[in-house]
């Protein structure tokens, strides 16, 4: 029997999401239906929803997700009914070159099926007024369910709170990936971390427990207060003119590796002219489509710099997010840190407003009021420090 739920629409770029009541199909073989209770808002959703990439619309929006389980299509094992499980937006065709070697990002087969709003199992399991909705990321979570491919539903073990699981499904992935997976950041080193949204933090905490020695750099005071109290050694304004003398000193003194979580072509670059000769730039952040970001070829060759793509945490989630867990459990990643404000799912367009200016870290949605749920939201915020 389909399930009628309630999703926030986009229905045209550049405006507010709406709360509509959609109907999703029944789950088919090597799908799970799951019911939401957290959902992160990632910039990338906010990207989507203002244009910055092509996308079928109308359209449910929504990546960074945790969920219940609440029935399996035909021939899925491995889960149950009432499991907590954090979604995968690369759960990968299984079958492939890069499916089978651990990195279902690079899976063809899924990223046309994202690029078309379906699943990598099939169609779009959603239709409301008017017809089908495309889903956003193979998971489409800003709603009250979801139905996804199995491989997007990666068990979570006791003991997480719902809005931290929904942010490991993608801030905490791609930010820990980028420097655990892609730059293997070293004890001993310095990087700096560009952009200190969800991912950034994430890659910052990441590169920290590595025993790395990390600078934040991010406009937002609150933002480079918090990384300080996070344990970045420095945390500086990119428009400040103490970063222009990083820059004339970086062949000397540079930074060891960057990150760069933001999409914009002044940070891009920064990233990379703040690294030292035979430094490395994993890169994050996505640009709009079609817009070109100018690197100086006679310095990359000059000083053997390596810029490298790192997208949602490089190798597979299902090996990824149960090490993250980990940690977090042992104390090692102070994942809560990263929740800075809390809204409904009928709040959406505040959240996303949240994100679009930058404040704070990462707004939660709390889904968990469409029923009873084991994966509870922790009712307080976390410690917070903000700045001056
Ligand atoms: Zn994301
Ligand atoms: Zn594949």
């Amino acid at each position: 029997m389909p399930i009628e739920t309630t999703a926030a629409v986009l229905r045209a770029f550049g405006r507010p999401l709406a709360i509509e009541p959609v109907t999703l199909r029944d789950p088919g073989p090597g799908e799970v239906l799951v019911r939401m209770v957290a959902a992160g808002v990632c910039h990338s959703d906010v990207g989507q929803a203002d244009g910055e990439w092509e996308f079928p619309l109308p359209a449910v929006l929504g990546h960074e997700g945790a969920a219940l389980i609440e029935a399996l299509g035909p021939g899925v094992a491995g889960l149950e009914a009432g499991q907590a499980v954090v979604l995968s937006l690369a759960p990968g065709c299984g079958a492939c070159a890069h499916c089978v070697t651990g990195r279902p990002i690079r899976c063809q087969r899924a990223l046309r099926a994202m690029t078309n709003g379906e699943l990598v199992t099939g169609a779009s399991p959603l239709r409301g007024a008017g017809g089908p909705i495309a889903a956003y990321s193979l998971l489409a979570c800003f709603a009250g369910h979801a139905v996804v491919a199995a491989q997007s539903a990666v068990p979570l073990p006791p003991g997480v709170p719902a809005e931290i699981a929904a942010l490991i499904g993608c801030a905490v992935l791609t930010g820990f990936g980028a420097a655990v997976e892609t730059l293997h950041v070293a004890a001993g080193t310095r990087g700096a971390v560009i952009g200190l949204g969800g991912v950034g933090m994430s890659a910052l905490q990441a590169a920290l427990v590595c025993g790395a020695e990390v600078a934040g750099f991010d406009p937002q005071s609150e933002r480079r207060s918090r990384a300080e109290a996070l344990g970045a050694g420095t945390a500086i304004d990119p428009d400040s003119e103490g970063v222009e003398d990083l820059i004339k000193k970086a062949p000397e003194e540079g930074f060891d590796w960057s990150i760069v979580t933001v999409g914009n072509a002044p940070a891009m670059r920064m990233g990379i002219d703040l690294t030292r000769p035979g430094g490395k730039i994993a890169i994050v952040g996505l640009m709009p489509e079609n817009v070109p970001v100018p690197v100086d070829f006679l310095d990359l060759v000059t000083y053997e710099k390596v810029i490298l793509g790192s997208a949602y945490g490089s190798v597979s989630p299902e090996v990824l997010i149960p090490r993250i867990v980990s940690l977090y459990l042992s104390g090692a990643l102070p994942l809560g840190e990263l929740v800075s404000a809390r809204f409904k799912l009928d709040q959406i367009n505040e959240a996303f407003a949240a994100s679009r200016e930058a404040r704070g870290i990462r707004a939660v949605l709390d889904i968990s009021s469409a029923g009873p749920s084991n994966l509870a939201i922790t009712s307080d915020l976390p410690a917070y420090h903000p700045g001056p």
